[in-house]
C-alpha cells in the first residue's frame, strides 16, 4: 500500500536521523558508546512519534557487526537484514495480536537458545501494556533473571498499564510528541527527496493536522501528493484534509486590515455558503495571526508599532471569541460577531498611519484649539492670563476648586482681585484667599494677597474654557465618527444608533 511507502523509505537509518527525541538520542548514544548496556528498553510516548523506528535502529545498533556502536555500518549482513525486516536474532512482534498466553510462553522459552548470528538475540514486543496477566508474569520472570545473551526492547502508548514490577526492570525512554516546525523540517526534506515543489504553507497544513505524530503526518502527506501531482498547494491540501480553506483565512484578514465590513461580511456568507466549520475558521484565523506576529518577531523586521498592536488587539479579541463561540445560538453568528468587534476595535487613538482621517482630525483639533485660545485672548486679556497661570500653580483640594471657578478681574499694587463665578458662590471660603495668596506669593516670589468677591456667571474661568474645549473635542470625535465610512456601514446594515451620551473624550478625562 501506497499509504506505508514514504513511512517505510524514510524510516531513520541512523541516530542523525532521530527527528525531535534529542535527549533519547544523546542517552543511548552514550550508553553505546560507553558499552554501558541495559538488558531492558521501554519506548513510551504517543502514537506515531517513532518507538518502534528507535527501537529497530537500536537493534541495529546492537547488531552490526562493526559494534555495537551508536553508528552501525549499515553495509554488513545484520544492518541490511535488520533494515529488510528479516532479521534472524531480532524477534517482533505486536503485544495487540499476538495476547495469547502460549505465544509469549513460546517467544519466551526461545530467549533461552542462544542468537543464531549475532552476539544478541533481541525482542522487540510492541504494545507491551496489551499482553495478558499471564504473559506479564513470563516476562517478568524472565526479565528477572536475563540470559546474557538477550535484549529486549519493548514499546507501548500506554506505560501506565504495564505492572510496576515490569517498569522498575526497564530502563524508560518517553517520547514527546513532535513539534510543528520539526514536522514542517521532515516533511519539507521529504518533498525535496521526492522531487515534489510544494508551497510552505501547504507543509505547515499537513504538520498542524499531523499533532504531533510522524506517522499520521506521513499517512496524510501520501494522499495530497497523490492528489496534488507534482506541487502541493495550501488551497489543495486545505480541500483533501477538509480545513478551513487557507485562501478564506487570508481574505478575511486582508479585508479587517483594509477595514472593510461590506467584504468581511460577503466573505462570511460564501463561508457560510461553502459549509464551513466556523470553530474551524476561527482556529485558523487564529493561528495566521500567530504565524503574522512570529514573522514578524523572527525575521526581525520592525513593524509599525501600529500593525504589531493591530495583531496583538485581533488575537486577543479572536482568542475571547472562541471561548464565546459555544455560546452564540449557532455559529456563525457568534463568528460574525467577533468579527464586528474586530472592526470595532481599532487603535483610533494611536498616531497612525492607517488611519490618516482620523489624524487629520486630531490636527484640526490643536488647530481649533490654539485658534480659540487667541480669541480669548484678545477680548480678556486678564481671564487667559489666570487660565494658563491656574495649572502652573498646583493646587489642590478646595483652594484648587473655588480657584476654578474664578476669574482674574484685576491687579492693583500686590493685591489680586478675583471674581468667583455666581453659581459656585457655595464653594466661597475665607480661609481659601489666604491659601490662594500663599501660593501666588510662592509662584512669583513676591508677597501678594487676595481678595474674591462674587460676581457674573458669565466667566471665562479655567473650569469653564476645560468644559469648552472637551465639549469641542467630543464633537470633532463624533464628526469624525459619523463620517467614517467603515462605521456607517456597520450602523446601517445592524440599524444601529448613536447614543450620544454614551461618547466620552478620552483626551480631556
Ligand atoms: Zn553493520
Amino acid at each position: 500500500m501506497a499509504s506505508y511507502a514514504l513511512a517505510r523509505t524514510y524510516r531513520p537509518q541512523s541516530f542523525a536521523e532521530v527527528i525531535g527525541q534529542a535527549p533519547i538520542v544523546q542517552a543511548l548514544t552514550n550508553a553505546l558508546s560507553t558499552g554501558r548496556l541495559h538488558h531492558a528498553y521501554l519506548f513510551s510516548g504517543t502514537r506515531g512519534v517513532g518507538k518502534t523506528s528507535l527501537a529497530r535502529l537500536l537493534a541495529k545498533c546492537l547488531s552490526c557487526e562493526q559494534g555495537p556502536s551508536a553508528t552501525p555500518c549499515g553495509i554488513c549482513s545484520a544492518c541490511q537484514a535488520i533494515v529488510r525486516g528479516n532479521y534472524i536474532d531480532l524477534l517482533e512482534v505486536d503485544a495487540a495480536s499476538r495476547t495469547k498466553v502460549e505465544d509469549t510462553r513460546e517467544l519466551l522459552d526461545s530467549v533461552h537458545y542462544p542468537p543464531l548470528m549475532g552476539r544478541t538475540k533481541i525482542i522487540l514486543i510492541d504494545e507491551v501494556h496489551m499482553l495478558s496477566g499471564h504473559s506479564f508474569n513470563a516476562l517478568l520472570k524472565t526479565l528477572e533473571e536475563p540470559p546474557t545473551h538477550v535484549v529486549f526492547l519493548l514499546a507501548t502508548t500506554e506505560p501506565e498499564k504495564l505492572p510496576s514490577t515490569i517498569l522498575s526492570r526497564c530502563l524508560q525512554f518517553n517520547l514527546k510528541p513532535l513539534s510543528e516546525q520539526s514536522l514542517i523540517q521532515h516533511f519539507s526534506r521529504i518533498l525535496e527527496k521526492e522531487n515534489i515543489s510544494f508551497e510552505p504553507t501547504a507543509v505547515a497544513l499537513i504538520a498542524q493536522s499531523a499533532q504531533g505524530s510522524v506517522r499520521d503526518g506521513l499517512s496524510l502527506l501520501e494522499p495530497c501528493i497523490a492528489f496534488c501531482g507534482s506541487k502541493l498547494t495550501a488551497v489543495q491540501v486545505s480541500e483533501l484534509l477538509g480545513l478551513a480553506d487557507h485562501t478564506s483565512v487570508q481574505s478575511l484578514l486582508d479585508a479587517l486590515f483594509a477595514e472593510d465590513a461590506i467584504q468581511v461580511f460577503a466573505l462570511i456568507r460564501q463561508l457560510a455558503e461553502k459549509g464551513a466549520d466556523f470553530n474551524e475558521v476561527l482556529s485558523a484565523f487564529i493561528r495566521a495571526l500567530h504565524q503574522i506576529a512570529m514573522d514578524q518577531v523572527l525575521k526581525k523586521e520592525s513593524p509599525s508599532k501600529e500593525i504589531a498592536e493591530r495583531i496583538q488587539l485581533f488575537y486577543q479579541i479572536a482568542l475571547l471569541g472562541q471561548r464565546d463561540l459555544p455560546l452564540a445560538p449557532n455559529p456563525q453568528m457568534g463568528f460574525e460577531m467577533i468579527f464586528i468587534r474586530l472592526l470595532a476595535f481599532q487603535p483610533w487613538s494611536s498616531e497612525s498611519t492607517a488611519n490618516p482621517d482620523l489624524k487629520k482630525n486630531s490636527e484640526n483639533l490643536e488647530t481649533v484649539e490654539s485658534s480659540e485660545a487667541s480669541s480669548i485672548n484678545t477680548v480678556e486679556p486678564e481671564s487667559i492670563e489666570w487660565n494658563t497661570l491656574y495649572p502652573k500653580l498646583n493646587l489642590s483640594g478646595l483652594c484648587a476648586l473655588l480657584a476654578s471657578h474664578c476669574a482674574l478681574l484685576k491687579q492693583e499694587e500686590n493685591c489680586w482681585y478675583f471674581v468667583l463665578n455666581q453659581e459656585h458662590s457655595a464653594l466661597y471660603d475665607k480661609n481659601q484667599e489666604k491659601v490662594l495668596a500663599q501660593a501666588l506669593s510662592a509662584y512669583f516670589n513676591i508677597a501678594i494677597s487676595v481678595s474674591i468677591e462674587i460676581g457674573s456667571a458669565e466667566l471665562h474661568t479655567p473650569e469653564k474654557i476645560r468644559q469648552q474645549k472637551a465639549e469641542e473635542a467630543l464633537a470633532t470625535v463624533r464628526q469624525s465618527l459619523e463620517e467614517n465610512p467603515r462605521f456607517r456601514q456597520i450602523l446601517e446594515q445592524f440599524h444601529g444608533i448613536i447614543v450620544p451620551d454614551s461618547m466620552v473624550s478620552l483626551e480631556h478625562e
